[in-house]
């Protein structure tokens, strides 16, 4: 199979994946992240009733519409109402009431004058400049939604601001896709944990935990299958357990041209249609990219540490998220940004520079990583939050262009 272009493979792995159906109705406490799974509307209109949006004193507009501080207008203060009391009294002409912001008007009261221009005398306020107009610092029923609209639509991510609105419309508890699930395996046989006592010639696997993390930051639900020698029975059995137990299977290692590189075979031998096998980015050549008849998608990743997480950023990201429900166009985020220093690439792979994008005075600027960009240097990839884009064909851009950066 021949290598193809980043886009392409992108197009492809997107088409192998349709967002979950199953769904679950968890406690509102519990919603943070989570893509909702049904519409949201709510029986109250918003605000729930006409309420002043000032300290102040309640009026009729007509009472008070000719005053001015030169020939101010004198109300009996009848009442007052605090938030969170129904008002009991009802407003006559000449009369006005103390109220605060967020409390119900009672009849009669159309106008809020706010406090600071009014003068308080016993039990009479002297209102000192008129309002602007009818209804001036009132919050109407209804103005800001009504009862029985839609409030919030399937597909969208529950942050603070959605929490609030649901909140509002009375859910306490909400109906959310389940979280994807996604299998991770190291392959290599010179792989230990981090617990372990490193021997000459060993590797510590890094991936393992790497891949969990932005699994978790990234919504789904990690299920790690730890290390696996290069030992194609046991391969075998592992990845068939994998791509039992979950939606998508994240391996790293063993898919490129060594004699120990043994998973596109077994992919192959256990009935996944290869999808795509060689895409020209760098880092990250080497990926395997398989389907199952039983939906589980197989990212087979190259093991070198950044290789494997660029390809987790740029491909996995993205089918990661239209699994998991989410509506939108799925791709990463690119912004353009002035490159800080000069960068460059062979031209024959699209390529990712690891780095930082950073606001300074309203521009973004992208900072090169201090030190080697070698794919097995997981080290100056810590603080990385962007990745300049070398196309194809462009082999330098100096300090001072423009680049285009994935915002991670
Ligand atoms: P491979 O694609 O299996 O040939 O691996 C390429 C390189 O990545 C080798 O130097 C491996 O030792 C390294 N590598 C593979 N898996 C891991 C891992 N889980 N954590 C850290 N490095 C790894
Ligand atoms: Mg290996």
């Amino acid at each position: 199979m021949a290598m193809i272009c980043v886009q392409d493979a992108e197009i492809i792995i997107l088409q192998l994946v349709d967002a979950l159906k199953e769904t679950e109705t968890i406690s509102l406490d519990e919603a943070t992240g989570r893509i909702l799974a049904q519409s949201i509307s709510s029986q109250l209109d918003f605000p729930y009733w006409d309420n002043s949006a000032m300290d102040g004193y309640g009026v009729r507009f007509e009472d008070v519409s000719q005053c001015s501080s030169e020939n101010p207008i004198t109300l009996d203060i009848i009442t007052e109402i605090p938030a969170g009391i129904q008002p009991q009294t009802t407003l006559k002409s000449g009369q006005a009431c103390r109220i605060f912001t967020g409390a119900m008007l009672p009849d009669g009261v159309d106008t809020i004058i706010m406090q600071e221009n009014t003068s308080k005398q016993g039990d009479k306020i002297v209102i000192l400049s008129p309002p602007k107009y009818p209804g001036e610092f009132v919050r109407k029923k209804g103005t800001f939604y009504q009862a029985g609209n839609i409030l919030l639509k399937p597909g969208v991510t529950i942050n603070e601001p959605e929490i609030a609105v649901l909140a509002t419309a009375q859910c306490p508890t909400v109906t959310v896709y389940r979280r994807p699930s996604v299998a991770i395996l190291s392959t290599g046989n010179e792989l230990i944990t981090p617990s372990q006592t490193l021997q000459a010639g060993q590797i510590i696997d890094s991936n393992q935990y790497a891949l969990r993390a932005f699994i978790l930051k990234n919504g789904g639900c990690p299920i790690c299958l730890g290390i696996v020698d290069d030992n194609p029975k046991i391969l075998k059995q592992k990845i068939i357990a994998a791509i039992n137990c979950a939606d998508i299977v994240l391996s790293t290692g063993g898919v490129s041209v060594g004699d120990y590189d043994y998973i596109d075979n077994i992919l192959k031998e256990l009935g996944g249609k290869i999808e795509v096998n060689g895409v020209a980015i760098k880092p990250g050549k080497p990926l395997t990219v398989a389907k199952f008849d039983n939906g589980c998608v197989y990212f087979g990743l190259p093991g070198n540490p950044v290789s494997a997480l660029v390809s987790c950023w740029r491909f996995v990201q993205p089918a990661l998220q239209k699994l998991s429900g989410l509506k939108g166009d799925h791709k990463p985020k690119f912004f353009k940004a002035k490159s800080s220093h000069n960068l460059s690439a062979k031209g024959q792979r699209e390529t990712y520079i690891w780095g930082q994008l950073k606001l300074v005075n309203g521009d973004y600027i992208f900072e090169l990583a201090n030190g080697s960009q070698n794919s097995a240097n997981l080290i100056n990839l810590a603080l990385t939050n962007g990745l300049a884009v070398l196309p194809i064909g462009i082999t330098q851009i100096n300090q001072g262009e423009v680049v285009t950066v994935l915002s991670l």
